[in-house]
């Protein structure tokens, strides 16, 4: 049968080599991230035969088999999910698809040490190149006829071609490294299944070596796994350990989560879930076309991880599954698109995670503060985007001020105001440093009134919707009116008003000339009581918009 050889993307070499080369000494992960691949395969097989049962009529029972073999030294995965065609083989183990491997890239870029990173965030499918120096896949797309075979070598190109496979589903076979023996046995493969892949809901099975005597004997396969989904046992029967594999699993993620949480919900909607959050920034957190890690499933059955509606856009840091027993199995994607009760299962699991947030924030400030740092600023797009949570998540905000080196709450802030303070005052910009050198707060830091300083560039956002909280209005210092006057500070307020007085006349010829000067340029020049050190600077009236808001918008052309 025909062969054709193609080369792999120019990344993909580079990942390769890396990997091949690598001396990351948990190697054992190859298992990890190949099983990992068989169970999603079964699971996309599972949702699309709820619409064509044919697809798996013949063998409707999903398995992932482990086999080795002594002689030749190698170790086959094998899975009957859905297995792939010529052009998925080429398209996935060819080119560097998942954002996982392409973050794993752009770190290597500016690290030396690639090992550490390998564990980090996985290279998926590549990892099998850290145990083996040849790696043949064998696969037959569910509902197609003909079988495919790649073969790599992992050195720049690889092989494809028409090869018989009678079953669906996707067969890897590791040609094992001179020196990687031990993942040839099968108390090692026992070993890192139950560390690793326990929770896999499909049963992983090891075809015992026969040794010549019982030839005659039939076939024996032991499942080494619990093959339970995680999610459906109650929470005493799982470790840390295994909530914390679940969650690599689910998150294709390698850091350990800052929170989970595993839940049911009963009443009139059923729905149980297992989520989390992480305990690092994904890079990708603000691209546009970035979506939440939440899998849906119904009745254990996944549906999709690509539902929009389960999770909104601002805890779109969070990850695992939501299982719901009310949904219909066969719903169509576009059933999900506006359906109540996913609104509801939204909104339970909006109000549980903000109440979690709250509760850490409480009992465990530093630990919150850890989540504030890395997730803080998507948390904010609720200000904006959710007005029925703003009184809750303005509790869990944290803001720098001019008067503390950590973070503060506005419950903090409010606690400190002065006397006669009726705002919130805070100041707007892009850069933390510059705000707090900026002459329009000289006049706050000399009474000691405490200013929010305010550099991520949703705050302008939310700031143009949200006015005030617990009664208290926000104000930019940038604003005309901001009338410190009026507030008691802690140095003699009177010896200054009467040195005032004694420049009035004075002052008034100079600000006479300066609005002649700048006329068309300002709108006004006043006096100032702001000013301790500098001699101008520039305010908004009280009606008009904030500064830093209105160079934003001007660079926007708006
Ligand atoms: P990821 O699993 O994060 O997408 P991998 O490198 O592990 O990245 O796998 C790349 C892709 O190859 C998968 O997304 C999937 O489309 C395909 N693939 C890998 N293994 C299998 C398998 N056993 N059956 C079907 N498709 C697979
Ligand atoms: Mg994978």
């Amino acid at each position: 049968m025909s062969e054709e050889q193609l080369s792999f993307q120019a990344e993909v070499s580079r990942l390769l080599d890396i990997v091949a080369h690598s001396l990351y000494s948990n190697k054992e992960i190859f298992l990890r991230e190949l099983i990992s691949n068989a169970s999603d395969a079964c699971d996309k097989l599972r949702y699309l035969a709820l619409t064509n049962g044919d697809l798996m009529k013949d063998d409707p029972d999903f398995r992932i088999d482990l086999e080795v073999n002594p002689d030749a030294k190698t170790l086959t995965i094998s899975d009957n999910g859905i297995g792939m065609n010529r052009e998925e083989l080429i398209d996935n183990l060819g080119t560097i698809a998942r954002s996982g491997t392409s973050a794993f890239m752009s770190q290597m870029e500016n690290s030396k040490d690639g090992n550490n990173l390998i564990g980090q965030f996985g290279v998926g499918f590549y990892s099998a190149y850290m145990v083996s120096d040849k790696v043949s896949v064998i696969s037959r797309k569910a509902g197609e006829e003909q079988g495919w075979k790649w073969d790599s070598d992992g050195k720049g190109a690889f092989t494809i071609g028409e090869t018989d496979k009678q079953t669906r589903g996707t067969s890897i076979t590791l040609h094992l490294k001179e020196d990687q023996g031990e993942f040839g046995e099968e108390l090692r493969l026992r070993n890192i299944i139950k560390t690793y892949s326990d929770h896999i809901p499909i049963p992983i099975r090891f075809k015992a070596v026969k040794k010549d005597e019982d030839k005659e004997a039939g076939e024996e396969w032991a499942t080494l796994n619990s093959a339970s989904a995680i999610w459906t046992r109650s929470k005493s029967e799982v470790t840390d350990e295994q909530y914390k594999e679940f969650y690599h699993h689910v998150a294709h993620a390698y850091d350990d989560p800052w929170l989970q949480e595993h839940f049911r919900v009963e009443g009139v909607h059923e729905y149980s879930g297992l989520l989390f959050i992480p305990g690092s920034k994904p890079f990708d957190l603000f691209h546009p076309e970035r979506k939440h890690g939440v899998k849906l499933y119904v009745r254990r059955v996944f549906i999709t991880d690509d539902c929009q509606e389960l999770i909104p856009p601002y805890l779109r840091f969070l990850k695992g599954v939501i299982d719901t027993e009310d949904l219909p199995l066969n719903i169509s994607r576009e059933m999900l698109q506006d359906n109540p009760l996913l609104r509801k299962i939204r909104s339970g699991i909006t109000k549980r995670v903000l109440g979690l947030l709250e509760k850490k924030a409480e009992k465990e400030a530093e630990e919150y503060i850890k989540f504030w740092e890395q997730f803080g600023p998507v948390l904010k797009e609720g200000l904006y985007e959710d007005l029925a949570q703003k009184d809750d998540l303005l509790k869990l905000c944290r803001f720098r001020s001019i008067k503390s080196d950590g973070w503060i709450s506005l419950a903090d802030y409010i606690a400190g105001m002065k006397e006669g303070q009726e705002h919130i005052y805070y100041i707007s910009g892009e850069d933390e440093k510059a705000l707090r050198r900026s002459p329009q707060i000289e006049g706050f830091k000399a009474k000691d009134i405490d200013v929010l300083v305010l550099f991520d560039p949703v705050d302008e956002f939310w700031m143009t919707t949200i006015t005030d909280f617990e009664g208290k209005s926000f104000k930019s210092v940038t604003r005309g009116g901001a009338d410190l006057g009026k507030i008691s500070g802690a140095k003699s307020d009177e010896d200054k008003a009467e040195s005032k007085d004694e420049n009035k006349d004075e002052l008034g010829a100079l600000l006479g000339f300066m609005k002649l000067t700048l006329e068309g340029e300002v709108k006004d020049v006043r006096s100032s009581e702001r000013l301790t050190d500098s001699a101008v600077c520039l305010v908004a009236d009280d009606g008009d918009m904030d500064i830093h808001l209105e160079r934003i918008l001007r660079s926007h052309k708006q």
